[in-house]
């Protein structure tokens, strides 16, 4: 087929008996481009930041005595701004990094799901992310034993949560469910939100890849919370769905299967 690579090996055995290796190479390359495009795309979220840092650092050096505190104000906050976006940012490349190395280790510990859920709920409510009363959690007192890494499901919960707070609309509820199904378990997050269209479900999980992104900028968002929610889950046997109807909102759902 156009486009396919191939590569051709042959290993001479004893006897004149030979093995002909033929492997195909597409798939090499799609993982080589992907992984380029990945660093392309990262350098290029670090560098914008990093230039308006440097910006206003040198308009700071060239301000003369007289100009006022607040300008001077204005500039730091600024700067502080593009300082922690550039911190999230590495923050989750770390993260999404640890978990791509992770993923082919099956976690073999039993946590309590619904108490990982109530953590990340008042950890958020506690945080200027949320407002409070926001969230309605359904998860209740009963424990909900999965096979599972502690410190990552408490990071897809809130990266979910924090997504459905971020792309809601002030003053609506966000609801946290965690509801039995047989022999698993569905985590289930909506919100009253803008919702999202139907072309951009697919490609929502993608690194980097946001529907608006100067609205994502301003709430704070790096366009990597769901890859790594996608990844997470994927190493925990979860399933992920995302549904969502513009204009109404959308329900983020990872399906788990409970610990025996
Ligand atoms: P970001 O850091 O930009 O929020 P994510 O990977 O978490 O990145 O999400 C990717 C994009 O998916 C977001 O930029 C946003 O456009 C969209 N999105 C995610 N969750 C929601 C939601 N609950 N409602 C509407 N849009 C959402």
């Amino acid at each position: 087929r156009s486009g396919q690579r191939w590569t051709l090996r042959i290993a001479e055995l004893s006897e004149g008996d030979r093995i002909i290796f033929l492997s195909d190479r597409s798939a090499i390359d799609a993982a080589d481009r992907m992984r380029s495009d990945f660093v392309a795309n990262a350098s290029h979220e670090l560098r914008t930041p990093l230039a308006a840092i440097l910006g206003y650092v040198e308009t700071l050096h060239d301000l003369t005595g007289e100009t006022d505190v607040p300008t001077r104000r204005r500039f730091l906050s600024i700067i502080e701004r593009e300082a922690r976006r550039m911190q999230q940012l590495v923050i989750d490349l770390l993260s999404i990094s640890r978990v791509e190395a992770d993923r082919f280790r099956r976690p073999t510990t039993p946590v309590d799901l619904a108490a990982i859920v109530r953590t990340t709920i008042a950890q958020l409510q506690d945080s200027e992310e949320a407002r409070p009363k926001d969230i309605i959690a359904l998860p209740g007192d009963a424990a909900v034993p999965v096979l599972g890494d502690e410190a990552q499901l408490a990071q897809l919960v809130h990266n979910i949560i924090s997504n459905a707070l971020k792309y809601g609309r002030a003053g609506t509820p966000v609801t946290v469910e965690l509801i039995p199904e047989e022999g698993r378990v569905r985590l289930s997050v909506s919100d009253e939100g803008d919702g999202i269209a139907p072309d951009h479900l697919p490609r929502l999980t993608e690194r980097f890849y946001r529907v608006d992104e100067a609205r994502s900028r301003s709430v704070g968002g790096t366009g990597l919370g769901l890859a790594i929610v996608k990844h997470i889950a994927e190493r925990h046997r979860g399933q992920l769905d995302i549904a969502s109807e513009p204009g109404k909102g959308t329900r983020v759902s990872v399906v788990f299967p409970l610990a025996a």
